[in-house]
């Protein structure tokens, strides 16, 4: 996948980084390389852009991470039912401009797509905390603040990333992707203790509101390979959105992924409705105005987010759930950001305790 790039930025002080040789070597011809003294003034949004949020998707940062680089997953919290999740936070930003994502609210101060000189320090974090927990089963993913893949091919982390978990039992690396940016990955043996996870939307939500991403049966193109190449592999429908037709392409999603993989191989599948805060709601539609996906029938919800009526998010999230089901009564599933009344009302029993959830889902 090739994304636009405007800049590259590399702070002073990670000239000599092995990471800032690899983006400068693999930078596309044209790009400008600038060297900065402290990267978190070059990160911040340019007020004279059109869309600052935009113009940060198309500039590089490589630069020192200040803060830990391990973090409870922000989806963890007494309201949801949660799997115990633990970010590991190398890069900030994605180049993909989904019209949805929280990073439009999350970073707005802080656009650049940032990577982290120092990740050698977040494998010896990892390190620390995976000794501390002897016997316990972790679950750490890099997809959270950023697409775990893209720009892979300029930065080359995934593959160090997954050659150290391999060399760990305990741990379980999650890679969470859009793109179908595999080639790093097909060089390696995970070893069993990588999971790569596709998010995945029918083609009608791709083409209106996924920008930049690749289509979905790439998508699952690549996860077909990967699978065959030792990984296991995971989906997120995450967000579900209610539009007229929604429940037909959901639907037909499904039949392509299980056409394309058996879901005997499919470590878990993770639903969740789509949900916006007041904040993102206005940014999102000030950034997308003709994405008719973002104007569904939402209510405010006590969580202070916008959310598909509920009415409309559980028969659709049933329909889902008893799809898979029919598939494989086996294959473990669960609902990201959902209350525990929904839960119920589309699993038909409450949240599993977040430990016992997130052991079942390293396990498979
Ligand atoms: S791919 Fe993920 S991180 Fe990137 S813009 Fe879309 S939702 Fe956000």
């Amino acid at each position: 996948m090739n994304f636009e790039l405007d800049e590259i930025v590399i702070e002073g002080g990670c000239r000599q980084s092995a990471l800032a040789a690899r983006v400068i070597s693999r930078a596309p011809a044209g790009v400008p390389v600038n060297f900065v003294a402290d990267a978190r003034i070059a990160v911040r949004p340019r007020a004279e852009a059109a869309d600052p949020f935009g113009a940060g998707k198309r500039r590089i940062a490589v630069m020192r991470r200040r803060a830990p680089f391990l973090m409870a997953c922000p989806a963890g919290s007494s309201e949801f039912a949660c799997c115990g999740y633990l970010v590991l936070v190398l890069a900030s930003n994605c180049p993909m401009d989904c019209s949805y994502c929280f990073l439009q609210e999350y970073l707005a101060d802080n656009p650049s797509f940032q990577v982290y000189a120092n990740y050698p320090d977040a494998l010896d974090e990892l390190e620390r905390m995976r000794r501390r927990a002897p016997g316990r089963a972790l679950r750490v993913g890099t997809g959270e603040l950023a697409d775990s893949l893209a720009f892979d091919r300029l930065t080359g982390v995934s593959r160090e990333l997954v050659e150290f978990c391999a060399a760990r039992e305990g741990l379980l690396l999650e890679l969470k992707t859009k793109t179908d940016e595999i080639d790093n990955l097909l060089t390696v043996d995970p070893r069993g203790r990588t999971l790569v996870s596709w998010t995945l939307s029918p083609p009608q939500v791709f083409s209106r509101s996924e920008k930049g991403t690749a289509p979905p049966a790439a998508r699952l193109a690549a996860a077909r390979r990967v699978l065959e190449a030792g990984y296991k592999v995971a989906f997120h429908l995450d967000p579900v959105i209610a539009y007229p037709d929604a429940e037909r392409d959901y639907l037909a999603l499904l039949d392509d992924l299980f056409d394309t993989i058996s879901p005997s191989r499919i470590a878990f599948i993770s639903m969740g409705g789509l949900r916006m805060t007041p904040a993102l709601r206005a940014i999102a539609r000030r950034r997308h105005p003709y994405d008719p996906l973002l104007c569904g029938e939402e209510v405010l919800a006590p969580d202070g987010r916008y959310r598909t009526f509920t009415p409309l998010r559980v028969g659709l999230l049933r329909q889902l759930e008893r799809r898979i089901a029919a598939a494989s009564s086996t294959l473990p599933r669960y609902l990201c950001m959902e209350p525990p009344s929904i839960h119920r009302r589309v699993l038909g029993h409450a949240p599993a305790p977040a430990a016992s959830l997130g052991a079942t889902l390293a396990g498979r």
